[in-house]
């Protein structure tokens, strides 16, 4: 069986395509395309050793080698353009995702589509779509053994479409999510709250500080506090 996060990010996947899973650990997501008969070819790329060898051990195990190829380096460098339809990064920082993206702009030539799945940063990753020329088309957050996760999909296309006619400013929908704003799921509110206690307990502490600098820094939490408050 496989993980309700990696199970949400096949979902995504188009039939038949082929991928590129990057970051692959211990190709778990791609073992799964390919059983579950999603995608017709796989790639699993990982930078590091360790995970390599227990991305090629699971293929092979699986005997999936005809439909899939394990490649070493760093992020998009183990493609050629258009070998595949969809790129994947999951259980990243957002900030990551978005420096692998970047470095290899060339390489997504012909792939159509992006799932991203950031453990943090998510507005990197909208910030890096808007400039890149990649339109938000989905997004989903859910939750798993007490753990949120978001999950963001693009295509090609209108980038700023997203954030028009909605009630809250691009600037505040590049935080929260368009898609996730409207949607507002009760993973969403709970991401939410859990940011605002953080925020909450840091001004506990602050409110206890003696030092000079101590009563901007509550200024600027409360604001975020409030804002939080007026969103949720
Ligand atoms: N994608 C899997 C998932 O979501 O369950 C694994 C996530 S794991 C936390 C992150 C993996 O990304 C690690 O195996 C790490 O070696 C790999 N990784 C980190 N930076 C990378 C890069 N620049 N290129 C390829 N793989 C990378």
């Amino acid at each position: 069986t496989i993980s309700k996060r990696l199970e949400t990010i096949a979902r995504y996947c188009p039939q038949g395509a082929r991928v590129a899973d990057i970051g692959s650990d211990h190709a778990l997501l791609a073992s799964y395309l390919l059983l579950s008969g999603i995608a017709s070819h796989v790639i699993a790329g990982e930078v590091n050793e360790g995970p390599y060898q227990a991305a090629l051990k699971q293929i092979h195990t699986l005997q999936l080698q005809d439909r899939a190829s394990v490649r070493k380096g760093d992020g998009l460098a183990v493609l050629t353009p258009g070998e595949v339809d969809v790129v994947c990064i999951a259980g990243m920082g957002g900030q990551l995702i978005a420096s692998i993206l970047e470095a290899g702009v060339d390489k997504l030539d012909g792939v159509k589509r992006l799932i991203l799945q950031p453990n943090v940063g998510e507005e990197t990753v909208r910030r890096w779509f808007l400039e890149r020329g990649w339109e938000l088309i989905a997004e989903t957050i859910l939750e798993e053994d007490g753990i949120v996760y978001e999950i963001l999909v693009a295509e090609r296309g209108n980038v700023e479409l997203p954030y028009e006619n909605k009630d809250r400013t691009k600037v505040e929908l590049l935080r929260i999510g368009p898609f996730l704003w409207e949607q507002k799921q009760p993973a969403l509110v709970q991401k939410w709250l859990h940011e605002r206690e953080k925020w909450a307990k840091v001004l506990v502490q602050l409110s206890r500080s003696e030092k000079p600098e101590a009563a901007a820094r509550i200024q600027e939490i409360t604001a975020e506090v409030e804002w939080i408050d007026e969103v949720i």
